[in-house]
């Protein structure tokens, strides 16, 4: 992948504490538990542990304590900035602390590059986790000894018995939504030998796959997850924390929840695709703080819908495929839902906080439409990015009358404000400077030899003004052998600069933007679109490789005004009547010229 910068040195945002919020189910439940007093007799002992660690401590002085957790497997995307914002958002509002967990149960799949990436990712959107700006995240791994010791207790308790059955035959028997299940042959094995098998899986006496420790609930249950659900396996794998220390490992579903009951969460807060899990989450914690190993009261896991925006893709191996088959150029390409492709983008902190407080919290499923992304983008740059000119796609115009009016080769001092509508109760920043002189470029688009219907600009014998500068009149064209306009001829209208006393005694129907020949430079401007042609790319199994948008990228050579030169890489700019573009953090620095890419056009294209 290209080399994203380190965040480090970016300044968390104030996680646009002011954006307004709507109450949802969360907060209700939240509000609820904290009048109740659901959580209030919860001890903390200043770290995660089990009962008795806890019961030494000291009342937890969070008055909730909720989680993200993520496998470190992959590049956060949109729908985790959503999660982050839930669960760190609620546990700020509500006097909580948020735990950062990295899900590392799975030994097969972590990579440093992903942890740092989540890291960066959730400071980056203006979050701390574990109490202090300073801690360091909890890992899933950490806890391998006790959730070990708490199969042995399941054992020994009755509630778990090693399986000898082969994948398929536990298959075959786990039956259906309208079949019951079958007990298996292994299931009336005592304790003590349940026990003696469990012990040898430990030690490596069994193959990978020989068996497995099963949870002892229910094979007839409707809630096929309480068919006896596995909760350890034999792998031989190194693991990134513990190396060779284990070979079994605990299956997700069974680490999960006493990771939330060890870190004393109080609302685990997931998707619905959870939903059914959520009584195995139930009865594996009520057995536990039964056997005396968890503190009550239990975490509760509420569930709400994911968030699905059209023509965006929110799945971390899809997303993966798309940059291991180079069908963008990495992570953090700007056309990525990721969170470094958004930011890459231009996208900020402050305009995902808005999408999440305009996309909801509920458990109603349903797709957010592309356009309710991008008018958060603009609603928030509106006020923050600052003007400039930029000429897309140029051609020159000469002002044939200029050195007789004037002056041979003089350029003339033109200002315009940097931003036009700075926020309440702030100070402009300072004017942008430029010249203009006999030859400007500008937009070939504003030129028609012979104007269509209603065109305003620049046509033989119209006047415009240059915004910011003066009045022309357009006079006509020069063109090559092919036909192909290389210069439009104009005369510069003496006395009509903009600002100056009565110039505005000459009315003109449009005014264009220009940069100076003489102070233009040439930038890179990506001109980014969707990535996918369809909606849902991969709705109902679709191969969503199909739909790719061969025309996601255009790169122009574009030529800028000086302010923008000098654009520092992220920097927002809104390139007056174009869009907003921000200076590209990667290749902007590093390149021959300065890089811009599309963050957004200025009106919503959506809708058409
Ligand atoms: P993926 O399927 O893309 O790999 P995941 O659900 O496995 O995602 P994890 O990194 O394991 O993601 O989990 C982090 C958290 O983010 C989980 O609680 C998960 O439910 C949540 N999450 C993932 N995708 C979305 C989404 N589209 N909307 C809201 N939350 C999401
Ligand atoms: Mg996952």
């Amino acid at each position: 992948m290209s080399n994203p910068t380190p965040t480090s040195s970016t300044p968390a945002t104030p996680a646009a504490a002011d954006t307004p919020k709507l109450s949802n189910f969360l907060r209700q439940i939240i509000e609820s538990d904290l009048e109740k007093g659901t959580y209030a007799s919860r001890k903390w002992a200043g770290s995660p542990g089990d009962a008795a660690h806890h019961a030494a401590g000291q009342p937890d002085p969070a008055k909730i304590r909720t989680r993200f957790p993520p496998e470190p497997n992959g590049y956060l995307h949109i729908g985790h900035a959503k999660s982050i914002c839930i669960n760190f958002g609620l546990a700020r509002d509500y006097g909580g602390v948020c735990h950062l967990r990295f899900d590392d149960t799975n030994p097969e799949k972590e990579d440093i590059e992903y942890v740092n990436s989540i890291r960066d990712a959730i400071k980056w959107l203006g979050f701390d986790w574990n109490g202090s700006p300073n801690a360091e995240p909890y890992q899933a791994s950490d806890y391998f000894d006790f959730m070990y010791r708490a199969a042995e207790y399941l054992i020994e308790a009755g509630h778990a018995y090693v399986d000898e059955q082969t994948v398929a035959q536990m298959r075959d028997n786990r039956g259906d939504f309208g079949k019951p299940g079958v007990n298996s042959p292994f299931r009336s094995r005592t304790p003590a030998e349940n026990l003696e098998r469990f012990r040898e899986m430990r030690d490596g006496k069994h193959e990978d796959g020989a068996m497995v420790l099963r949870a002892k609930i229910d094979m007839a249950s409707p809630n096929i997850n309480m068919r006896d659900p596995a909760i350890y396996r034999i792998r031989r794998a190194t693991h990134h924390n513990t190396g060779d220390t284990w070979c079994i490992y605990p299956m997700y579903t069974y680490a999960h929840p006493m990771e939330d009951a060890l870190e004393q969460i109080t609302h685990s807060i997931c998707t619905l695709e959870f939903e059914d899990q959520r009584p195995f989450y139930d009865w594996l914690l009520e057995r536990l703080i039964e056997g005396g190993l968890l503190a009550a009261p239990a975490p509760h896991q509420y569930e709400f819908s994911r968030l699905n925006i059209t023509y965006v893709i929110t799945s971390k191996r899809k997303l993966a495929q798309l940059v291991y088959d180079h069908k963008v150029t990495g992570w953090d390409d700007p056309r990525m839902p990721t969170i470094v492709g958004l930011r890459r983008r231009g996208y900020t902190p402050e305009s995902l906080h808005l999408l999440h407080e305009r996309t909801g919290t509920s458990k109603a499923g349903g797709w957010t439409d592309y356009s309710t992304l991008e008018g958060c983008l603009r609603d928030d740059l509106e006020t923050k990015a600052l003007r400039g000119f930029a000429v897309l796609n140029p051609v020159k115009l000469t002002m044939t009358n200029w050195d007789d009016v004037m002056g041979v080769g003089h350029l003339e001092p033109c200002t315009q404000p940097a931003l036009p509508h700075p926020p309440e109760g702030t100070e402009p920043p300072p004017p942008r400077h430029f010249t203009i002189g006999k030859e400007v470029w500008i937009d070939r688009e504003d030129f028609e030899e012979v104007p269509p219907k209603g065109y305003k600009r620049l046509f033989p014998g119209n006047k415009v003004r240059l915004k910011g500068g003066y009045v022309i009149e357009c006079t006509g064209c020069i063109k090559d052998i092919n036909g192909v306009i290389t210069d439009v001829l104009a005369t510069v209208v003496p006395d009509t600069k903009s600002g100056t006393p009565g110039s505005e005694t000459v009315k003109v129907k449009a005014a264009i933007t220009w940069v100076g020949v003489a102070n233009g430079v040439n930038a890179e401007v990506r001109m980014y679109d969707r990535l996918f042609l369809d909606a849902q790319p991969d709705a109902g199994g679709k191969d969503f490789i199909e739909s790719l948008n061969p025309n996601s990228l255009k790169v122009v050579t574009a030529i800028v005004e000086p302010s923008l030169a000098n654009a520092l890489p992220d920097q927002k700019f809104q390139f007056e009547r174009h869009g907003y573009f921000v200076a590209d953090r990667v290749d902007h620095v590093t390149g021959s010229k300065p890089v811009f890419n599309l963050a957004v056009g200025l009106k919503d294209s959506w809708g058409k």
